[in-house]
């Protein structure tokens, strides 16, 4: 069997390039080739000895993912749809702003974890993504990027694990992916630019600590088990104090000296001002000195059958004004990308059910965040 070669962060190149015989600095060679200038042809890769490029056809590819659907919306974000196989589709979104460009990339086909407000929970778990498969939606959207805008340079210059999946529940394949993203032979991200959102799979962010501690987002939702174990099924087996210990454990090993919680507004379910102000004495008092964070709301994109509503632009600034209030950054996501239904989170991927899909994108809105505007200046991020 031939390998993919975007399965390996540059440590596996190095131990596939010692299997043919060769030096490790061959694998830097190919490794740069890849991921910094988008080959996919050996024939092009000259200044590695011929007798190497002669024999890489035969035992290696380098594998693109299928693309089913492309989609550019009018303020520049673009969405694909990729084919993972077995009527399994994954979704990728660049959403670009002035000073950087963000790729939001799904892990999983479908999840297991089964968030009720989250549309991929919805649908249940298919499979892991492969390393390879992870990669090459970065691959893939970088190059077309690069060609599209016709820039030589870097055009993603943040990537978020935000799209299909549950990242910490497809660690093996995750790690060599970020890795690959942080490598200066790679992508070259800082550790800061490149964030894993996590439902709280707890053993997990201690791995990720040990691992490739990059930057971390926790979706809470809740500012206590009843409701987060409701929301969050996750939440049973790790309740809030647990993942609140393990966020406190993170920080020392993170590139920023605060976690982010993502919490999804949902109306008349968990953005009442006395959630708010439960929240904020959940994270004011957890541990000796409270969790250093951040707080992103994100107004709930509703999709069929959830049965949930997002609460009004005015509960949403009322929960934010509380919390900013409380000394607590707080910021709301600001829809983007609306005319081509892109959605950050809670993507939808059937492909033998690609109609239905469609009718649930339509419903479904592209963020990205944005400081909310009665936040005090000095208090903004
Ligand atoms: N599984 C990971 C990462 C993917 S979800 C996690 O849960 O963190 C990325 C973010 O989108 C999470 O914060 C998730 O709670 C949020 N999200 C999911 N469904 C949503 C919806 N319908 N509306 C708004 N945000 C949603
Ligand atoms: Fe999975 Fe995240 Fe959706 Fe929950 S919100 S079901 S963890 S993808």
């Amino acid at each position: 069997m031939t390998a993919n070669l975007l399965d390996f962060d540059l440590e596996g190149l190095a131990a596939f390039c010692e299997q043919l015989g060769e030096k490790r600095f061959r694998a830097v060679q190919l490794f740069r080739w890849i991921h910094q200038r988008g080959a996919s042809d050996f024939t092009r890769m000259t200044d590695l000895a011929r007798s190497l490029r002669d024999k890489l056809p035969a035992v290696c590819t380098i594998t693109d993912l299928p693309v089913l659907s492309r989609q550019d919306s009018a303020d520049g974000t673009i969405k694909w749809l990729f084919d993972v196989g077995g009527g399994n589709a994954v979704e990728t979104v660049f959403i670009p702003e002035e000073d950087r460009g963000t790729l939001c990339i799904s892990s999983q086909a479908g999840c297991a974890v089964g968030c009720r407000f989250c549309s991929t929970g919805h649908q249940g778990f298919s499979r892991n993504l492969t390393t390879g498969e992870i990669l090459a939606q970065l691959w893939h959207a970088e190059f077309f990027l690069r060609k599209h805008l016709k820039r030589d340079e870097r055009v993603i210059t943040n990537v978020v694990m935000m799209g299909m999946g549950e990242p910490l529940q497809n660690y093996n394949a995750l790690v060599p992916a970020l890795r690959t993203m942080l490598d200066d032979h790679g992508y070259g991200l800082s550790r800061r630019r490149v964030t894993v959102s996590t439902s709280g799979v707890v053993p997990m962010i201690d791995r990720l600590a040990q691992d490739c501690p990059v930057a971390l987002a926790v979706s809470l939702h809740a500012p206590n088990d009843a409701l987060r174990d409701d929301l969050v099924p996750l939440n049973r087996k790790y309740p809030i104090a647990e993942l609140l210990d393990a966020c406190l454990r993170y920080l020392p090993a993170a590139p920023r000296d605060f976690i982010t919680f993502e919490y999804c507004m949902l109306d008349g379910v968990n953005d009442q001002p006395e959630h708010a102000q439960e929240l904020l004495a959940l994270i004011r008092h957890h541990g000796a000195r409270g969790v250093p964070c951040k707080i992103n709301l994100i107004p709930f994109n509703p999709f069929p059958d959830s049965g949930l509503v997002c609460s009004p632009r005015a509960a949403v600034l009322r929960f934010g004004q509380i919390l900013n209030e409380g000394g607590v950054v707080t910021t709301v996501r600001k829809t983007r990308g609306d005319d081509i239904d892109a959605a950050c989170g809670q993507l939808a991927g059937d492909v033998l059910d690609r109609t239905n899909a469609a009718q649930r994108l339509a419903q479904r809105r592209q963020t990205t965040e944005r400081p909310i505007r009665f936040v005090h200046k000095e208090r903004q991020a």
